[in-house]
């Protein structure tokens, strides 16, 4: 099929090169002409496994091009995913800016085509939004939904990191449809995908999304708050949620202790659901809670380090790990930034590192020190604080540590292996009894 993806960033550009690999042709639409550029010089404008190789193949064959034209890309193709951002506003609601900007162009484009055509939001919304909003904003061109074209809700599920992964395998494609002929074609575009597929009406899509998110952040909040506990009576949480995990009903995934959630989901999409419940009269205390716990675990880890160190003042801090989480360039919402901004109130001086997430961090806080390599980044340190679970930080050994002046590690992500550490370590993890 001929496929137009609007908004090229994480998910976009991974949904285009995804379905230009299953055989669709695929234009990409982005505002930012400097990231249409790097498409079609197939140079991926974010850090993503495997996403170069791909972005070149599907480039270089065709199947993929870029373009600012947005009503050019949707005479041109069938059907149109809408993969702009939808971040969250100061009330905690989804910004519709960029969506209804999109759409609004996207309507124009209709108002001009003969042919069927399909409009399809993969953006994450809050229900209502798909066939409230942008419906009527499709509308206002004068065509009507069900009629004239189609209208349809797919959520993506893809976590950043591995997110080829997910997009080309995955657990479940959720297809919301506004009517039969909506939700025919959408299956066809992944006719091809081994993957169930569930159909749905519209806003119970759009509500899938957000509650498969608001669950998955529940689950570490709930670690977190047992971690506290464990922490405090001399237990291991790693090895309580183990035990916990083997249970078939509850799974092993999400029960990991740490610094937080970050990203750019999980924290805005249960703010929005939260504030979806408060629209409607319902006080969603669960997820205020989650919210909260998440918020202290960044304060908890540098109380962590204080403990074992004293007075942070001039202390030499390094943190590795400055994105969101490992195999992403991707900052936003990352536990770094709470954890760094503490370190640095108390005075500490502080050094950071990350194999792909320097150049966004630095924009976001430039007066730190940034180190070109881990051992740059601990030489002399007093305590270094592991933030995310990239793999070169997990292959780390005792020796890697000895240009340290005083080796306190404080294993946020629980990534390394105690075993290969060399005893004067003073290895410190949340969620492990024993910090005192
Ligand atoms: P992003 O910020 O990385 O990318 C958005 C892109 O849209 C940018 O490149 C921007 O320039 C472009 N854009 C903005 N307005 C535009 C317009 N009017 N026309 C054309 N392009 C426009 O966002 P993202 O992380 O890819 O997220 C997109 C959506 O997918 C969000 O709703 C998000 O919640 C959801 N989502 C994200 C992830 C993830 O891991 N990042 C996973 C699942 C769902």
């Amino acid at each position: 099929m001929k496929i137009s993806i609007i908004g090229t960033g994480y998910v976009g550009l991974v949904s285009g090169v995804g379905f230009a690999k299953h055989g669709h042709e695929v234009i990409c639409v982005d505002i930012d002409e400097d990231i249409v550029d790097s498409i079609n010089n197939a140079i991926p404008p974010i850090y993503e496994e495997g996403l170069e190789e791909l972005l070149e193949k599907v480039v270089d064959s065709g199947k993929l091009s870029a373009t600012t034209d947005l009503q050019g890309a949707v005479e041109k193709t069938d059907i149109t995913f809408i993969c702009v951002g939808t971040p969250s506003r100061e009330d905690g609601s989804i910004d519709t800016s960029a969506i209804e900007s999109a759409t609004e162009d996207v309507s124009e484009a209709i108002d001009e085509k003969n042919d069927y055509h399909i409009v399809v939001v993969k953006s994450t919304v809050t229900p209502g939004t798909t066939d409230g909003l942008i419906k009527s904003i499709l509308e206002s061109s004068g065509k009507k939904v069900g009629e004239d074209f189609g209208l349809g809700m797919n959520p993506e599920f893809l976590r950043e990191g591995v997110a080829l992964d997910d997009f080309l395998d995955p657990d479940r494609i959720v297809i919301g449809g506004w009517d039969e002929k909506s939700r025919e074609t959408i299956k066809r575009v992944y006719e091809s995908f081994d993957a169930p597929k569930l159909v749905t009406d519209i806003r119970t899509a759009e509500m899938i999304k957000y509650t498969s998110n608001a669950l998955l952040a529940t689950k570490i909040s709930f670690a977190n708050e047992m971690s506290r506990i464990c922490e405090e009576v001399g237990i291991d949480v790693y090895d309580v949620m183990d035990g916990v995990g083997l249970d078939h009903r509850i799974k092993r995934d999400f029960l990991n202790a740490g610094p937080g959630f970050g990203g750019s989901c999980f924290p805005k999409d249960v703010k929005a659901i939260k504030n979806l419940a408060k629209k409607n009269d319902i006080k969603a205390e669960l997820l205020e809670a989650v919210l909260f716990i998440n918020s202290q675990q960044p304060i908890h880890t540098v109380e962590i380090l204080e403990k074992k160190l004293g007075d942070l003042k001039g202390k030499n801090v390094t943190v590795l790990g400055l994105t969101f989480k490992g195999g992403t360039d991707d900052i936003r919402e990352t536990r770094a930034l709470p954890i760094v901004e503490s370190l640095l109130e108390k005075g500490a001086k502080v050094t950071g590192y990350d194999p792909k997430g320097m150049d966004n961090f630095s924009e976001v806080i430039p007066s730190i020190n940034y180190a070109d390599s881990i051992e740059e980044a601990l030489k002399d340190a007093e305590a270094c604080i592991i933030q995310n679970d990239w793999d070169d930080f997990s292959k780390l050994e005792g020796k890697d540590f000895e240009v340290m002046k005083n080796k306190v590690v404080l294993d946020g992500r629980r990534v390394l292996d105690e075993e290969k550490l060399d005893k004067e370590i003073k290895y410190l993890s949340i969620g492990k009894g024993g910090l005192d």
